[in-house]
């Protein structure tokens, strides 16, 4: 009875999401700028769609916190912990390094910049700050103010005090039991919070997609919808090439099942385009598919905040398209140090919308090439943003599974379903 409960929520998102995209469209092709600017894009739809998206984001710091604390706590033995945690960084590094190569070859096929011939600015200073954000982004793991790093929502600084205090907690045994008995509360708590904002989302991502298709329209001009396509189809590459393949190969599960059970968080990350507001979505329908906590509780923050194979597969495109359009050539081993710079952005961008763009700087300015061209895709990159959140998450989905399979944490009969 509760199944059917949720498959009726499942499927309102998915009709909102196709009911807005239409009226959006419409909107756009038949009313005038004033219209939208007022009615859509600030008016109502801005604040049912906000709401949303700041509601599911309430829940994120004390989720993730009571989360991982609880989840690391019960793992209790350390040694485990290390080896999920090793095996976590592993897969999530690797994963992102083959989603840029995979972009660098995509864009190179579509070749997105070609004939665009823009004009070379004024040489900036980019390696200095290159240099610069490389060393902030290593040293930001560590919070030098764990009240302020949840004040703030400092994701990796939360997860690694998180952490510790878990590990802290499950070595003093009986001597903390209140404090332990506390930490599980709240994750009780802060899941039914989730079950009760969640019953929003049909009417908060209605709202969304209507902003958004309202605001863009579908007219593009062929360079940008070049890019486009690049990115999309280095998304779906990576969904169907690398997930699926390293599902079966790696979990020995049926990756179809694992799609079709997995799409409504797709759904909901495309449509609010941040991973932070997805966590617990994640966590919970993993949950359903037979994911233990004990894996997921640390894969999907952790996956949150440091795995964007989406973002850097978008990264990967918009380095070629970039340097296509200013007739610059890129180096076999430019192209090494885009994976690196890339893999480096992918760990330092946060998992809310557009920040992609930002670390895209980075990236751009570790192959000299100028940032300026950034606002050439600025005007559809939200379209983007929303595609590769749905695959960054699903990134963190597949090692989650993955892993709770090879760890004797994956309840099959849950998971065949
Ligand atoms: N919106 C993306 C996310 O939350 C990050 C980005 O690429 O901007 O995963």
């Amino acid at each position: 009875k509760k199944e059917r409960k949720k498959l009726g929520l499942t499927s309102k998102i998915f009709i909102a999401l196709i009911a807005g995209a239409i009226l959006g469209i419409i909107i756009n092709k038949f009313s005038t700028s004033e219209f939208i600017s007022e009615y859509i894009v600030e008016g109502v739809f801005y604040v049912i769609g906000q709401g949303f998206i700041r509601g599911m984001q309430m829940l994120v710091v004390p989720l993730v916190f009571a989360s991982l604390v609880t989840g690391s706590m019960s793992m209790g033995d350390t040694t485990k912990l290390g080896k999920i945690g090793i095996k976590t960084m592993a897969f999530y590094l690797v994963t992102t390094a083959l989603a840029i190569a995979i972009a660098l070859g995509v864009a190179n096929i579509i070749n997105p910049g070609l004939n665009l011939n823009l004009p070379l600015p004024e040489a900036g200073t980019g390696e200095v700050v290159e240099s610069m954000d490389m060393r902030e982004t290593i040293l930001n793991i560590i919070p030098t103010n764990p009240i302020s790093a949840m004040a703030n929502g400092e994701m990796l600084q939360i997860i690694i005090f998180a952490l510790i205090v878990g590990v802290i907690l499950a070595k003093l045994g009986e001597k903390a039991k209140g404090f332990a008995n506390i930490m599980v509360e709240l994750n009780d708590i802060m899941m039914e919070m989730t079950m009760f904002v969640m019953k929003f989302a049909p009417i908060g991502v209605f709202a969304l997609i209507t902003r958004t298709f309202s605001n863009i329209g579908l007219d593009a001009i062929t360079p940008i919808f070049k890019y486009m396509i690049s990115v999309v189809t280095g998304l779906g590459v990576q969904l169907f090439l690398v997930y699926l393949v390293l599902l079966f190969i790696l979990a020995r599960v049926n990756p179809f099942k694992f799609l079709r059970k997995f799409a409504p968080v797709m759904g909901f990350a495309f449509s609010t385009a941040s991973s932070n507001a997805t966590i617990p979505l994640n966590i919970n329908k993993l949950e359903e598919m037979g994911v233990s906590k004990k894996v997921s509780s640390f894969t999907i923050p952790l996956g949150a905040t440091i795995n964007m194979d989406g973002t850097a597969i978008m990264q990967g495109v918009a380095v070629v398209f970039m340097a296509q359009a200013y007739g610059i050539n890129l180096t076999i081993a430019d192209y090494g140090t885009v994976i690196l710079a890339a893999t480096l952005a992918s760990v330092g961008t946060a998992g809310i919308p557009s920040v992609g763009l930002v670390t895209l700087t980075m990236v751009l300015s570790s192959v000299g090439l100028p940032t300026e061209g950034i606002a050439l895709i600025m005007g559809i990159d939200r379209i983007l943003d929303m595609a590769r959140t749905a695959i960054n998450i699903t990134g963190d989905a597949v090692c989650s599974t993955v892993i709770a399979k090879q760890e004797g944490l994956l309840n099959l009969d849950r998971f065949n379903l």
